[in-house]
């Protein structure tokens, strides 16, 4: 579908000098499953990453390579040639064995780095051999890169399983422009210097032309890092986007919070459609105010955390009881991992708890659902929600954030955000803000928020819209381009 806000961009690829934009990411933006009676079937896949390149690609008639999700040998000609006609993009697939999933992606990938960037070093499994398939599965995708990417292509990586392929490709020759874009936080120095392959890493970073992270805070731990890993480098950290000059190129290094497709979120939430479903959700919650928790299941995300607080909440204000209600989405992920199934066993204990606790005739405090939801009825809880609330221990951005005040049509919902998610550096001034180690300071927002009258509710609201809204996914995009291909960097796009 085309989006109402492509127009507005001011990228344009002829204007970037590119022929066109590679796009290359561990996964590529469909799930590949096989059907009951035996065919291949093409799913879209859940995830920010998807949620903001897709529209992108769509609009550029781009390449998309990436590892299709499975790793059963099978002929997937043709059902990717079908997604890619359906999509409106190529897709080019890099295959792994059972073995490179185990321990590229659920090891090195998902046991150290995800851990690790999201501040939980405890949680880390530090494997050596993860390390030596991190280091072949980057090489694959750069033989992959090399094979379909034109020398005029602009070539942009994306997120953490991919941080050494630039340093593969140049030693391969290639000395084109690549980009790099992190999608989860970069911690602090102290952190990541536990990392036994810390100076590899960082070294392999500085082989991109630009890397791009979310907010000013990640950037500067990573200009840190490598300030106090590798020696002689001068870096002005004042700046939206660095250099850091090495013996073989400058490296252009900056903060580029990602944005969602706004126009598109509002369009849809406005819908008879949605507008009906959000009606059966507010009919089927009669009398009370919904709260809204929508996240992956995934320990960054602090939905224990936000259980406490809203149990925290219950025990302590009287009035909030019978009136309030959480709403409580959680999206199955990454179940083959030993501490995401205790996670879940944790949530669910808790949701137990506070149900058995607190429930009466009439008004259950917590509904739970361990499910994908298509987009009309995630739109439909946005829209009937009071008020969303996130508690992110850490989070790169956290789109649900976003997508939540775009959806708010009537404007009257109110936005609890945690300080740790980069969302807050833009979102800070009219959200409530939370710690969510702090579970008394939760209760009290969830309260806060609860009494906030109409006129603060709506000022608020209008106001983060609009900073949703001029951020948005094509800001984002023009904004690294920009940046990555030289033609400067317009004022009005500097965060
Ligand atoms: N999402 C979805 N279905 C759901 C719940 C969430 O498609 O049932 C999408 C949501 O719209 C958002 C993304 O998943 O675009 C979650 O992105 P976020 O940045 O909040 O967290 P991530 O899961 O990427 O860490």
């Amino acid at each position: 579908m085309r989006s109402q806000e492509a127009p507005r961009t001011k990228t344009g690829d002829q204007h970037l000098g590119m022929d066109r934009l590679v796009i290359v990411s561990n996964r590529l933006p469909v799930a590949i499953t096989k059907g009951a009676r035996g065919q291949w079937q093409v799913e879209p896949a859940v995830g920010g990453l998807v949620s903001a390149l897709a529209p992108l690609l769509r609009e550029r008639s781009g390449l998309w390579i990436g590892w299709p999700g499975n790793a059963e040998e099978a002929d997937l000609g043709e059902p990717l040639a079908r997604a890619s006609r359906s999509l409106g993009y190529e897709l080019q697939l890099v295959p792994l064995s059972r073995e490179e999933t185990d321990r590229y992606y659920q090891g090195f990938s998902n046991e150290i780095l995800w851990p690790l960037f999201h501040d939980l070093q405890t949680l880390c499994r530090f494997d050596p051999a993860y390390w030596n398939s991190y280091q072949s599965v980057n090489r694959k995708f750069a033989r992959a890169i090399a094979e379909r990417a034109g020398p005029r292509d602009y070539v942009w990586v994306h997120d953490y399983h991919l941080m050494l392929v630039a340093r593969e490709l140049r030693s391969m020759g290639l000395e084109r422009k690549l980009g790099f874009f992190l999608h989860t936080p970069f911690p602090p120095a102290d952190i990541y210097f536990k990392l036994p392959w810390r100076s590899q890493i960082l070294a392999a970073l500085l082989d991109y032309d630009l890397i791009g992270f979310q907010t000013l805070r990640d950037r500067n731990n990573f200009v840190h890092c490598v300030t106090g890993v590798l020696k002689g480098y001068h870096v002005d950290a004042r700046r939206q986007v660095t250099t850091i000059k090495t013996s073989k190129r400058e490296v252009q290094v900056g903060s580029f919070p990602i944005g969602i497709e706004y126009k598109e979120y509002r369009r849809q939430a406005a819908s008879s459609e949605v507008t009906r479903a959000a009606r059966l959700v507010r009919t089927a919650l009669p009398n009370r105010k919904i709260v809204l928790g929508v996240d992956r299941l995934d320990y960054s995300k602090g939905i224990p955390e936000k259980l406490r607080a809203f149990g925290n909440a219950l025990d302590r204000f009287d009035d909030l009881r019978g009136k309030v209600s959480l709403v409580q989405v959680v999206v199955p992920s990454r179940e083959a991992v030993l501490q995401y199934r205790a996670l879940r066993d944790e949530i669910e204990g808790l949701v137990g708890e506070i149900n058995g606790k607190f429930t009466r005739l009439g008004w259950v405090p917590v509904h739970y659902m361990f499910r994908s939801l298509e987009r009309t009825e995630l739109l439909a809880y946005y829209r009937a929600a009071d008020i969303a609330l996130i508690t992110s221990l850490k989070d790169g951005m956290n789109l649900v954030a976003k997508e939540y005040c775009a959806a708010n049509i009537d404007r009257s919902g109110v936005l609890i955000l945690s300080e740790f998610a980069g969302a807050a550096d833009q979102l800070r001034r009219n959200s409530l803000l939370v710690n969510p180690y702090d579970s008394e300071g939760v209760a009290n927002a969830i309260q806060r928020a609860y009494h906030m009258g109409v006129e603060e509710r709506q000022r608020r609201m209008r106001r983060l819209q609009v900073s949703v809204q001029k951020r948005n996914v094509f800001w984002w995009v023009d904004f690294y381009l920009r940046t990555a291909t030289g033609k400067g960097v317009d004022e009005s796009l500097a965060p």
